[in-house]
């Protein structure tokens, strides 16, 4: 592994640019920078901008845009000179409809209504990759899980990340080595749920960079490689009320938390489409991989879709498996938590939990246990998506250009699959996937 040059630069300068940063429908970081001298300006007036190239905003009639930042998410990164903020779109001195962050600010306003704040703890992990001017992958490390020493040669990598994470107001607590040979992951505190996904957007860029400066390349992709494990981001939810968990119950999980779940079961289906939004997220969610394929519940089983961990008092949460990194985080999140406040609302109480390993368990058993499949391909998660009345409610009308949008992915991938007479039915990685994802 060669380091080619220190990510930091030791003469930190202060920050001449800004950075202006919002993310398009897929969740990639989009923006401009201006001198940082423009800063009051973009948190008052705001800074306007053409939007009509901007994946999954609308076209011509849409691109007379306005950046206006949100000073709280203000950062520093003196080693390249720059600041960063996030904000909201406007189009006509209004919200505009299809910028991610407001959904999900929506949601958490909807939430605080009732008194209510979520907090999420995402889990990305992701692979490192030796650049080798192709897309022939080849890894720099023939490590497994929690290696330490001589097979995790990333761990330096990690470090010079997690050293360097604070910066960006993340904390970070965990630092290892996953299942995959190359596969890492960082675990970072958790947050409300805005912060959380902004933190997706940092941390993923944070990796990037610094994996870049020792010539390597980190991907998030789902699944890059077959017959490895793929990159989930698991999420761990909590939701508090006056400075309370009420997810915690007295030996057990909250009415509260079991409804949750119960909302989370029955939107399951049709979640994965925002969850997991690539073509590529579905060859992650296949057997013998921890990846969840069966919607389902239990306590500490990592073979369900949602796992209860063991933690009580303030510390209880569920942890919902099936993200993987290339969701948008904004529009995931906002997602999730409707369709769990919607188990809330409605009292949907969760079907039996499952105590055996569910990729054992017989077609019968799984029946008897009321137990679905989750979707196979994008296009089968989007049919679910077009059926689910909170998700559309919840993404307004950027449900219409999502689903748009990805119908459309779902078309050039059949194409490309007919032109190379590849079979439909490949849980193969293609180049096709290599190209469109690798670098999300
Ligand atoms: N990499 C696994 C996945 O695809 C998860 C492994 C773990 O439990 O951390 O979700
Ligand atoms: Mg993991
Ligand atoms: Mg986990």
């Amino acid at each position: 592994m060669n380091k080619v040059k220190p990510f930091i630069d030791h003469s930190p300068k202060k920050p001449a640019f800004l950075q202006l940063v919002f993310v398009d429908i897929n969740g990639i970081p989009k923006g401009m920078e201006v001198p940082i001298e423009r800063y009051e300006e973009a948190v008052t007036d705001g800074i306007s901008f053409d939007g009509s190239s901007i994946s999954g905003f609308q076209g011509i009639e849409d691109s007379d845009l306005i950046f206006k930042a949100d000073p709280t998410t203000y950062v520093e990164v003196p080693w390249e000179g720059i600041a960063k903020v996030f904000g909201y779109i406007y189009k006509d001195n209004k919200p505009y409809h299809a910028d991610p962050r407001r959904i999900l600010r929506a949601v958490v306003e909807k939430l605080k209504e009732k008194g209510i704040t979520a907090y999420i703890g995402p889990e990305p992990e992701f692979y490192l990759f030796e650049k080798n001017g192709s897309c022939e992958l080849k890894l720099p490390d023939g490590g497994g899980y929690f290696d330490l020493v001589g097979l995790d040669k990333a761990r330096e990598i990690k470090r010079v990340i997690a050293r360097y994470m604070p910066a960006f107001k993340l904390i970070p607590e965990v630092l290892h080595h996953e299942v995959g040979p190359g596969q890492h992951e960082i675990n970072f505190r958790f947050a409300d749920a805005l912060t959380a996904a902004d933190n997706i957007v940092k941390f993923k860029y944070l990796v990037k960079a610094v994996a870049e400066s020792y010539g390597l390349y980190a991907t998030f992709m789902p699944k890059p490689l077959f017959g490895k494990p793929g990159n989930g981001m698991h999420l761990h939810i909590s939701l508090w009320k006056d400075g309370e968990n009420i997810f915690k119950g007295e030996n057990d999980l909250s009415d509260e938390a079991l409804y949750f779940i119960g909302g989370i079961l029955k939107h399951a289906r049709a979640l994965t489409a925002i969850t997991n939004p690539t073509i590529n997220s579905y060859k992650r969610l296949v057997p013998g991989y921890e990846a969840p394929i069966y919607v389902s519940w239990g306590y500490k089983n990592r073979s369900t879709l949602i796992r209860v961990p063991a933690y009580t008092g303030n510390g209880a949460r569920i942890e919902y498996r099936c993200p993987d990194p290339s969701a948008n985080s904004y529009l995931a999140f906002a997602a999730v938590l409707m369709a769990g406040m919607d188990g809330i609302k409605h009292k949907i109480e969760p079907f039996a939990y499952v105590e055996e390993n569910v990729y054992e368990l017989g077609e019968k058993e799984r029946d008897s246990l009321g137990i679905d499949l989750l979707p196979d391909t994008l296009e089968e998660a989007l049919e679910e998506l077009k059926k689910d009345k909170v998700i559309k409610e919840t993404l307004g009308r950027a449900y219409h250009n999502f689903i748009e949008y990805k119908t459309r992915e779902w078309e050039d991938y059949q194409k490309y699959l007919e032109k190379k007479g590849i079979d439909k039915k490949t849980t193969k990685v293609t180049e096709w996937e290599l190209e469109r994802y690798f670098y999300l």
